[in-house]
């Protein structure tokens, strides 16, 4: 089975066909990085969660967030619950950690910019 996807690995955008049954056999790729991003996203694909938090205290009402790290797709959903509860006041520093180790990832939500 042939897999058609746009590699995202940086902004080329290789188109790639990627034969599934062929221990995922790659072309259209232009480099090495192509061939591990298709196999990552068609067994475990992963990323990163962005998102806004309430803040009290801020200049805005919501203060941006994202995850360090990239997280499974399956567990995005559950990550923004996690995300929609929480309320932090300001200062907050670009790069605060506003929730550490999400969900048991290893993988902390943080503050993408101060307020
Ligand atoms: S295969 Fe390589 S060159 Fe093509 S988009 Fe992916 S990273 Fe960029």
């Amino acid at each position: 089975m042939i897999e058609k996807l746009i590699c995202i690995a940086c902004p080329m955008g290789c188109h790639l066909e990627v034969d599934v049954e062929d221990d995922y056999r790659v072309e259209g790729n232009q480099c090495n990085r192509g061939v591990l991003y298709a196999k990552k996203e068609l067994t475990n694909p992963t990323r990163i969660v962005t998102s806004t938090v309430v803040i009290k205290g801020g200049i805005y009402r919501r203060l941006p967030v994202k995850t360090n790290g990239e997280v499974s797709k399956k567990l995005i959903f559950k990550v923004m619950e996690e995300i929609n509860k929480v309320e932090v006041s300001s200062p907050i520093k670009c790069g605060d950690v506003i929730i550490k180790n999400v969900l048991n990832t290893n993988i902390d939500v943080v503050a993408s910019r101060s307020m």
